[in-house]
C-alpha cells in the first residue's frame, strides 16, 4: 500500500489539521508522534526505503527499540501537513538499542523529525509501559489559554488540576488522574524530556509553563479529545478570572466525590482539598 493511503496516516494528517484549525499551531509550533502498530507498518512496507543514516535520538529509549513512528518534522508547519504530507511528516525506525533513528519515508524535501523527539519518545516509553501497550499517541500543542494560565496560577499540579476540573463538569471524568506542571525549561533537549516523562508516569497530560501542553492517549480521537478538553477548560477559567477573580460558586470537593461515584472514576484525594 502507498503510505498516504494507510488509515493511520490519514488519521495523523486529520489530527494535525484539526489542531491547526483550533489555533494551537502558529508557525512550526507543536509536534505529533504516533507509535505504529506491527500490522500497519507491514501494510506499507513496500513503500519504505532507507533515506538517512542512523542519527542519535539524544536520549536512550531501550523499551522502544525497533519500533516505528510517524512524526512531524522539525520546523515544519502543521498548516502544511494536510497540503503536502510527504514534505512535512516522516516514518522513522529506531535501532536495536533505542538510541538512534533513521528515516524510511517522508521529509522528501529534507529535514529531520521534531526537535522534541527526545520528549516524545521518552513519554512514549513511559506511557506504553503504564498502559500495557495501549497508548500510541503523544501530542504537543501551543494551547493559548493553558499558556496564559501559567503566568497567573502557581505552577503546581494540585492547583492546575483542581482549577481545570472545576471549570467543566466532565473534566474529572476525562482526566481523573489530574495534570502535571513542568516549570519553564529550555525546550528540545533531554532535561525537559526527563522532567516531562517523570510526570507522565502519573498523568496523561503535562503543562510546560509559558510554552504549551503535552498529551498522551491510545488513539488520535482520545488524544486530541484530551488536549481539546483541557484547553477548553482553561479558556473558561481565563474568562471567569477576567470577569471576576473571586468565584461566587463552583463545583465543590463533595460534588466531585458524588461525580466520581456515579461515573465510576477514582479521583485522588490530594486534589479534593477544601
Ligand atoms: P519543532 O518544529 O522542532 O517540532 O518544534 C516546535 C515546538 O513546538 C517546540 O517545542
Ligand atoms: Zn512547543
Amino acid at each position: 500500500m502507498r503510505v498516504l493511503d494507510a488509515e493511520f496516516v490519514q488519521g495523523f494528517i486529520r489530527m494535525a489539521d484539526d489542531g491547526f484549525l483550533q489555533g494551537w499551531h502558529e508557525r512550526n509550533g507543536g509536534n505529533l508522534t504516533y507509535r505504529i502498530k506491527k500490522e500497519e507498518i507491514e501494510s506499507v512496507k513496500e513503500s519504505l526505503v532507507t533515506k538517512s543514516e542512523w542519527q542519535p535520538i539524544g536520549t536512550k529509549v531501550a523499551k522502544l527499540a525497533k519500533e516505528y513512528f510517524l512524526v512531524t518534522g522539525s520546523g515544519k508547519y502543521f498548516r502544511n501537513v494536510n497540503l503536502k504530507p510527504e514534505e512535512n511528516i516522516a516514518i522513522i525506525e529506531l535501532d536495536d538499542e533505542g538510541e538512534n533513528y533513521r528515516i524510511l519515508w517522508g521529509l522528501c524535501e529534507g529535514g529531520r523529525p521534531t526537535s522534541e523527539l527526545p520528549s516524545h519518545l521518552m513519554n512514549h516509553e513511559v506511557k506504553m509501559e503504564a498502559s500495557g501497550g495501549k497508548h500510541r499517541v503523544i501530542y504537543h500543542a501551543h494551547t493559548t489559554n493553558v499558556i496564559a494560565l501559567t503566568f497567573v496560577l502557581p505552577l503546581e499540579d494540585r492547583v492546575f488540576t483542581r482549577e481545570l476540573w472545576e471549570m467543566a463538569t466532565e473534566c474529572p471524568v476525562v482526566f481523573p488522574d489530574g495534570i502535571g506542571v513542568v516549570p519553564w525549561m529550555v525546550p528540545g533537549g533531554r532535561e525537559i524530556a526527563v522532567a516531562t516523562s517523570e510526570l507522565m508516569k502519573k498523568y496523561d497530560a503535562a503543562i510546560w509553563a509559558h510554552h504549551g501542553l503535552f498529551c498522551s492517549g491510545e488513539d488520535f480521537d482520545l488524544t486530541f479529545g484530551l488536549m481539546h478538553t483541557i484547553e477548553k477548560s482553561a479558556e473558561i477559567l481565563v474568562k471567569a478570572l477576567s470577569m471576576n477573580p473571586n468565584k461566587l460558586q463552583t463545583i465543590t470537593p463533595d460534588n466531585f466525590r458524588d461525580l466520581a461515584r456515579d461515573f465510576k472514576v477514582t479521583l485522588p484525594e490530594e486534589f479534593l482539598y477544601a
